[in-house]
């Protein structure tokens, strides 16, 4: 985009915020790349070298779930020491205004619980990859205490409570949307006025949806992505810079915690 398109741009979008009552962001990968975070799926990314690992062979086999775990260690620097973004934190200065009431991510990294939204008004469509879960009962478990049990044992560890298998927080292909999540996305995107899509392809299901519902219930549609999406006619406005830089002017410090963010 040129730089005068961009600054025509960038002051539509600071009227559309202005304007809006509820604003209802929904990231992708594209918010997480400038904090460390690979991109997937992207060409060249870590799914092109690796294939991921679907969900029935996880179940079925212990070196299935041996692989996907020590290919989760192998990728543990990069998430423990991950930073919220620019784009992170100006969603967060936009929660704690009150015109963000939540946010939706197909994101698994926990970038925007650590920037500020509770982590009950972070709908995660894809899960969380920095704790585990027991597949049976649900128990959750630090990856530390599956690091260890895994480096003890030469394999990964079933549940100690109910001897179910132990596996990140996500959603792996070929296993089940999270119904309460996806219901949450739904009413969150129907009762918004301005819906914001950051840094998505808007290629994979149910990611494609949500552009759509937002504008059949009125809502004001901004797209945010390097690429063009299949919704750029259909949006009110389309960012074609880079997630950072477009969402930096949103950025407010909190008088308690400018020091720390
Ligand atoms: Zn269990």
């Amino acid at each position: 985009m040129h730089t005068p398109d961009l600054e025509k741009a960038m002051t539509g979008l600071q009227q559309m915020v202005q304007e809006a009552r509820t604003i209802v962001p929904f990231t992708g990968a594209g918010i997480s790349t400038e904090c460390g975070i690979p991109d997937f799926r992207s060409p060249g990314g870590l799914w092109t070298k690796n294939r991921p690992i679907p969900f029935d062979e996880f179940l079925a086999s212990q070196e299935a779930r041996n692989e996907s775990w020590r290919r989760r260690f192998a990728m543990e620097t990069e998430f423990s020491t991950a930073r919220p973004g620019r784009g992170h934190r100006a969603l967060a200065s936009l929660h704690r205004m009150g015109k963000i009431p939540a946010v939706i991510t197909q994101n698994i990294d926990n970038l925007h619980q650590v920037s500020g939204f509770a982590a009950d008004k972070v709908v995660e469509l894809h899960g969380n990859t920095t704790y585990a879960t027991c597949l049976d009962c649900a128990r959750r478990y630090e990856l530390a205490w599956v690091r260890e049990r895994y480096e003890a044992e030469g394999h990964a560890a079933d549940c100690a409570a109910c001897g179910g298998y132990v596996k990140t927080a996500t959603i792996s292909f070929g296993q089940a949307m999270p119904e309460a999540a996806m219901r949450r996305a739904e009413q969150y995107t129907a009762a918004c006025d301005l819906f914001l899509a950051i840094g998505s392809s808007l290629v994979v299901w149910p990611a494609a949806g949500f552009p759509l519902l937002a504008k059949r219930n009125g809502a004001r549609l901004v797209i945010f992505n390097r690429e063009p999406t299949d919704f750029d006619d259909m949006a009110d406005l389309v960012i074609r810079a880079d997630i950072g830089a477009a969402l930096e002017p949103f950025i407010v410090h909190a008088v308690s915690d400018a020091s720390s963010r």
